[in-house]
């Protein structure tokens, strides 16, 4: 299977380059160059398989002859192995027509655990076939730094730096990337701000020298290998519902777009999905874009759900260009215009067929705190204030015809102080997290000095 790049002027690559490389050097977004696809008999032949075999199957369809089936179910479970449910994306029923699919018993209580488990397991299988090693720069504001954290420790072919800003992630946060004892993992506190770190990430790739002596990567949301990984919950939720011989929709709590991005390419490879969608919170790009048809940045605001406070959805590139019919021309056109004015609009046409595939809502803090106590209410459930997005869209778009599914993303001792505002009550950590707070840290101090931090790294 072959990889082209979003925007058009970057090298063809395989599986395992695609992988390796992240971001293309055109600064688009690797896509395969031909969508693979399941008939209705090929997918009822997926049911019944445990979530380890299933992902096996569905990732297969992505790698071409890059890994075989076999080495896949190594790593495959190798990767679910550090889940802490038996059926490791365990679906709820919530109401008559509503499903939950908890996807936070992952290492870091949340769903990146569910990519960031197998993209550590392929890097390291891949680096080892060519004998090669790499060393992953990072800089996190709280979740994704301790999920690619616990998806390359120990591993022997990563060296893995993660930047965060000190004193301005949570302490479970912070807790749950400094505690790793595994001599690969180095964090480092920033006298800085999360901006501050992103741009010396930013400026340790732009140098060449640099980057080639460690050999540098990156294992940020725009990788196509976590797209691929979490395709597999969506059938892995709707086999369980009677697909494909029953629809169904899903809602989900939407930031970067990667999440609700792997629902559109399920139903692109055959998934019989109803309705696609979007929760956002108040940082409301992409529902502003299905509202009026322009794109339009306006600044972050800080939320009850942190995860999702962002200025651009880096991973709606990819749907763009399906929806431009593949136009690379088109492409270039409104992300030239996004980068230098903030804003590009699509026609009413375009925008019609965009609503045929998503819909929106978005949500204030007021409702997410209302929606946390309503569904505590009525169901007994504890939702984390992202999770109660998706329910919460789920329940404006709540009809008889087919289960709708909302996908949860956190689990709710992820968040304790929105979720106690909301029930009177703490949420404790699972078992097993319950020595984070005893737990030796290990993190670097450093200034807010790219040299500093380059000297860190060696
Ligand atoms: C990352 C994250 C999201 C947003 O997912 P995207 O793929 O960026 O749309 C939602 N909820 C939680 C808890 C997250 O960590």
């Amino acid at each position: 299977m072959d990889y082209i790049s979003t925007r058009g002027s970057a090298p063809t690559l395989n599986f395992k380059q695609a992988t390796l490389t992240g971001l293309a050097e055109d600064g688009g977004l690797y896509i395969p160059q031909l969508w693979p696809s399941l008939s209705l008999d090929e997918i009822r032949k997926l049911r019944n398989l445990d979530y380890p075999t299933l992902a096996v199957e569905i990732i297969h369809l992505f790698t071409g002859d890059c890994v075989d089936k076999s080495t896949l179910k190594t790593l495959s479970d190798r990767a679910y192995g550090n889940f802490h449910h038996d059926a490791i994306a365990p679906l709820k029923q919530l109401d008559s027509n509503l499903f939950f699919l908890e996807l936070f018993h992952g290492p870091t209580l949340a769903f990146k655990d569910f990519a960031l488990q197998l993209l550590g397991q392929l890097f390291d299988h891949f680096l080892q076939q060519d004998n090669a090693k790499c060393t992953i720069i990072g800089a996190t504001s709280g979740d994704t730094g301790s999920a690619a954290i616990e998806g390359v420790r120990g591993l022997s072919a990563v060296e893995l730096f993660m930047l965060h800003p000190k004193g301005r992630v949570s302490e479970v946060q912070r807790r749950q990337m400094t505690t790793i004892a595994d001599a690969n993992i180095h964090n480092l506190a920033v006298a800085g701000t999360f901006d501050d770190c992103q741009s010396m990430v930013k400026a340790m790739f732009n140098d060449s020298d640099f980057r080639k002596k460690h050999s540098l990567s990156a294992v940020n949301s725009i990788n196509w290998a976590r797209i691929a990984a979490q395709v597999v919950y969506y059938f892995w939720a709707a086999l369980s519902l009677g697909a494909p011989d029953r629809s169904v929709s899903f809602s989900v709590p939407t930031g970067n777009f990667g999440n609700i991005l792997a629902a559109y390419i399920a139903k692109k490879i055959g998934l019989p999905i109803d309705r696609l969608i979007i929760g956002s919170n108040r940082n409301d790009i992409l529902t502003r874009f299905f509202e009026t048809g322009s794109m339009e940045q306006t600044g972050v605001h800080p939320t009850l759900t942190p995860s999702m406070d962002i200025q651009i959805s880096s991973n709606f590139e990819r749907y763009l260009f399906e929806l431009f019919g593949r136009d690379h021309g088109e492409l270039n056109r409104c992300m030239t215009q996004f980068s230098q004015k903030g804003r590009f609009d699509i026609d009413s046409t375009t925008l019609k067929k965009a609503r045929l595939d998503f819909t929106a809502h978005r949500f204030n803090d007021d409702q997410i705190n209302q929606e946390i106590q309503r569904v505590y209410r009525s169901t007994g459930e504890i939702i984390d204030p992202h999770s109660v997005i998706g329910v919460a869209a789920a329940n404006i778009e709540e009809t008889s015809t087919s289960p709708i599914i909302a996908v949860g993303t956190a689990h709710p001792a992820k968040f304790p102080d929105a979720v106690k505002n909301a029930i009177g009550f703490e949420v404790p950590l699972p078992d097993y997290l319950g020595d984070l707070l005893e737990k030796e840290e290990k993190m670097v101090d450093v200034e807010n000095d790219v040299e500093k931090v380059k000297a860190i790294v060696g």
